[in-house]
């Protein structure tokens, strides 16, 4: 299933999000848009927020929601593949609204994670000789170029003599 959701917020209409929770079969209450509608903005510039930044989001146009309530939002909106639960990158989950076919690039300086788009290609050997496969999850970590620059720029000029020494052994 590839469902595709315009990822911009604010092109999304309450009469286009009602029609995806309906196609989804998810009942429609405030807390659940307002959290939808965060994710979604969030996704718009690839942030991967966790259940608590999205409480920190939603709480700005509802103060009176819960966090457990955000918690409750999340979990129905994954399991009706509204957004997607990813587990293993942080030691929190973290929740992406954009579904189209996407990777991730992690910074292990930072922790940015970034959306990689390439082709995932098929698979045919790997079906062939483990079973079929119904995900692909690829993580990509290093350094982003902005944890690179700021590196780059500092590293101070000593040093240079001291790797020299350690290469003439
Ligand atoms: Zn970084
Ligand atoms: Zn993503």
């Amino acid at each position: 299933m590839n469902r595709t959701v315009a990822t911009d917020e604010t092109k999304l209409t309450q009469a286009d999000v009602q029609k995806l929770f309906q196609d989804a079969g998810l009942k429609m209450t405030n807390q659940r848009i307002a959290v939808y509608r965060e994710i979604l903005r969030d996704a718009a510039r690839q942030f991967h927020p966790t259940a608590e930044q999205v409480y920190e989001g939603v709480r700005g146009h509802l103060p009176a929601i819960s966090l457990n309530t955000v918690y409750r939002a999340l979990t129905s909106l994954a399991e009706k593949g509204l957004v997607k639960r990813l587990s293993n990158f942080t030691s929190s989950d973290i929740y992406d609204g954009l579904l189209t076919d996407h990777w991730h690039f992690i910074c292990t300086r930072c922790g940015s994670i970034q959306d990689i788009f390439v082709e995932s290609g098929n698979f045919p050997e790997i079906s062939k000789v483990a079973g079929s496969i119904e995900e692909v999850v690829v993580q990509f970590r290093g350094v982003c170029h902005e944890c690179g620059n700021r590196e780059k720029s500092r590293t101070p000029s000593p040093s240079a003599g001291f790797q020299g020494v350690l290469g003439d052994q």
